[in-house]
């Protein structure tokens, strides 16, 4: 079973990860973006990082909704509400149970990433952050690892894609050809599952 404390590392651990790959992810959003990706996140995560090592919250929900609020209030542009809304939607859809099982984690994570493309508009092939949450969520059934493969091979695969959402978008055939910034952070909040349970 996964107990707050799980979602605590899972936080601690993206925020680290956020922070090693900042500059690679701010140099994905340059030619596709506004260059600002890594810098978006990092605030964002720096945040997570800080509220939950004040309030400490008692249950896996109550993590996520926390570190979801910081997101939406702490970062502009697009990734901010987006990954904000994923981990509350996540969150509340875990309740408050003390304890939850894989199942109810990916069963949750499923209704987090629904909640992204109702917001956003994106489906899968769209070149954006759901080509690499949707594969990873389908692949929770087989374990944390299993999630982070595919989150990765969903992220170099929005590589030949055309954007039809957000920023990259506005740039149509000259989108292709470069992998999404999103799909690649998203990748390393799947990721961080792995060392959190590690952990
Ligand atoms: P901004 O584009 O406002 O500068 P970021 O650079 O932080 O925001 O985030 C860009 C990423 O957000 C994109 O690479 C993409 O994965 C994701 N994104 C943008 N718009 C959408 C959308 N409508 N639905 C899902 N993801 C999106
Ligand atoms: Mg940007
Ligand atoms: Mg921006």
């Amino acid at each position: 079973m996964l107990d707050a404390d799980f979602f605590r590392r899972w936080m601690m651990a993206t925020a680290a990860s956020v922070d090693r790959e900042a500059e690679r992810l701010t140099a994905l959003d340059s030619p596709i973006g506004d260059a600002d990706h890594g810098s978006n996140l990092q605030r964002g995560f720096a945040a997570v990082r800080a509220a939950l090592e004040k309030e400490a919250p008692g249950t896996p929900g109550a993590v996520l909704v926390l570190a979801g609020r910081q997101l939406i209030s702490k970062v502009g542009g697009a990734a901010g509400p987006l990954y904000g809304t994923l981990l509350r939607r996540t969150g509340k859809a875990l309740g408050d149970a003390a304890e939850v099982s894989e199942e109810q984690l990916a069963e949750a994570l499923r209704a987090g990433v629904s909640g992204v493309m109702t917001l956003g508009g994106a489906v899968p092939g769209d070149k954006t952050m759901v080509d690499a949450l949707v594969p990873a969520v389908d692949a929770l059934g087989d374990g944390f690892a299993a999630a982070r493969a595919a989150a990765e091979e969903g992220a170099v695969a929005t590589t030949p894609l055309l954007a039809r959402k957000g920023r990259a978008s506005y740039l149509g055939e000259r989108s292709i050809g470069h992998q999404d910034p999103g799909a690649t952070s998203s990748a390393l909040l799947i990721a961080a599952l792995v060392e959190a349970a590690a952990a």
